[in-house]
């Protein structure tokens, strides 16, 4: 049987076992769809209020959860060699799964164009103000690519996990994770407190998820009660593309991937993860999705010294539906603004992206505002191109929804290769998801 179809079937079966979130977001779309249409104030408050409550539930595990998986991931590894050789894998996967994204993304935009149609919405003076700064950017190369990684490095971890800076987050708990993987045994009490620090969360997670169909319901019917789906019409081709880049992440790179760097077969790993993926796109925050990503894929025989090294990471670090979306709104902009696209310029735009995506952290929205890192890297402000802002934001959840379901599903996808390269995958469970549920029953 073709592929596509094994994935297909594969997403079927997964929807089938997690019925009640996809319903959650079916009846979703329906409710908010009438709600835009008949306006209950009080109604759209409530569905957000509920969505809210199940975000904030999910969040809270978060933190803990990273740092305890991030330490536990790292010091069991233990071996300083084959932590070098985990890492640099992860790196090597994650880099060429998102130059893919952002490559299918540019040949897209240049293709198709999305921007003409939105040009008549420009001002001719805004148009030319654009151009002149993209140009004297340009001749001055002036990014700001230094400064911004400087900001990776946290003068006060306390401050970063008090404001829920992921990326400063991460790399001080991976240095405090390898310095105790190299001090040997002394390092036991602390790693025993990280494990049952895990171990609660994951159960508080397993909670949360009682409540995973109503709050992807309430999440999906207020993002589509606020867009409506006129929207759609004035916006229709930017959707177009950035879809058509989604799909062939989901159904053409990450299969392939998948065949020529493991023997991992892509349907099974999706039919695996469909529930992440659903509550992905619920809630548009891979971070608060990490939980049950990490869930999926280890009940599904995917080592825990794996998934808790390489997703926990992935969730912060790996954003390629992020990083394709950039590149296509920029170049989108671009042509709304008539800035000339040169090979330099497209080629400036997808390294910036790649960067720019991996400083998001993963809740919902933050890929729009790290766009602001680009737009720097041309000489442009978000304020100069405010009209072109404006249509990009008017969809932005629901490309976030889209978007959120990619990054999540790429972070397995490296996941399941690594463990696949490194013997860390139990090939009963994985091809068998009864074994699983006869273990736990
Ligand atoms: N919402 C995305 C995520 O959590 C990040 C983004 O805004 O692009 O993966």
């Amino acid at each position: 049987m073709k592929l596509h179809m094994q994935i297909l079937i594969a997403l079927g079966l997964g929807i089938k076992r997690n019925w009640h979130i996809f319903s959650g977001i079916i009846l979703g779309i329906f409710v908010g769809v009438f709600l835009h249409h008949h306006s209950f104030p009080a109604v759209s408050e409530l569905l957000t209020f509920i969505g809210q409550i199940f975000i904030r539930l999910i969040q809270m595990v978060v933190i803990p959860l990273v740092v305890s998986a991030i330490i536990i991931g790292i010091t069991s590894i233990g071996d300083n060699r084959q932590l070098g050789k985990f890492g640099k894998k992860m790196v090597l996967y994650y880099g060429i799964i998102t130059t893919l994204a952002v490559t299918a993304g540019a040949v897209l935009a240049l293709l198709m164009k999305p921007g003409q149609g939105a040009a008549h919405y420009i001002t001719e003076n805004a148009a030319d103000e654009v151009q002149a700064s993209v140009a004297t950017a340009m001749a001055q190369q002036q990014g700001n690519v230094l400064n911004m990684f400087l900001d990776f490095l946290p003068s006060n971890p306390f401050h970063s996990f008090a404001t829920g800076n992921m990326v400063p987050i991460i790399v001080f708990v991976v240095i405090l994770a390898i310095a105790l993987a190299k001090v040997g045994d002394v390092n036991r009490p602390i790693v025993a407190f990280f494990e049952s620090v895990f171990a609660a969360t994951m159960k508080i997670t397993d909670w949360i998820m009682f409540l995973a169909a109503p709050g992807v319901f309430a999440l999906t019917a207020s993002a589509v009660s606020h867009f409506g789906t006129d929207i759609f019409h004035s916006i229709s081709k930017y959707l177009l593309v950035l879809t058509i880049g989604f799909l062939i992440q989901l159904f053409a790179v990450y299969p392939l991937f998948l065949k020529f760097f493991s023997k991992v077969n892509c349907a099974t790993l999706y039919s695996a993860i469909a529930e992440a993926m659903m509550v992905a796109f619920g809630t548009a925050s891979s971070s608060a999705t990490l939980p049950l990503t990490i869930a999926c894929c280890e009940k599904r025989g995917i080592s825990h010294k794996i998934s808790s090294f390489v997703l926990p990471l992935g969730a912060t670090l790996n954003m390629d539906g992020t990083a394709l979306l950039q590149t296509v709104a920029v170049i989108f902009l671009a042509q709304a603004y008539g800035v000339a696209l040169t090979p330099f310029l497209i080629i400036q735009i997808c390294l910036l992206a790649i960067i720019a995506s991996s400083t998001c952290a993963g809740i919902p929205g933050a890929g729009l505002i790290t766009i602001a890192l680009i737009l720097n890297g041309m000489g442009l402000s978000p304020e100069q191109l405010v009209a072109g802002f404006a249509f990009l934001f008017t969809i932005e959840r629901i490309t976030d929804m889209m978007r959120t379901l990619v990054n999540v599903t790429s972070d397995t996808v490296v996941a399941a290769a690594i463990a696949d390269n490194e013997n860390e995958i139990n090939y009963d469970l994985f091809n068998n998801p009864a074994a699983y549920e006869e273990i736990t029953a």
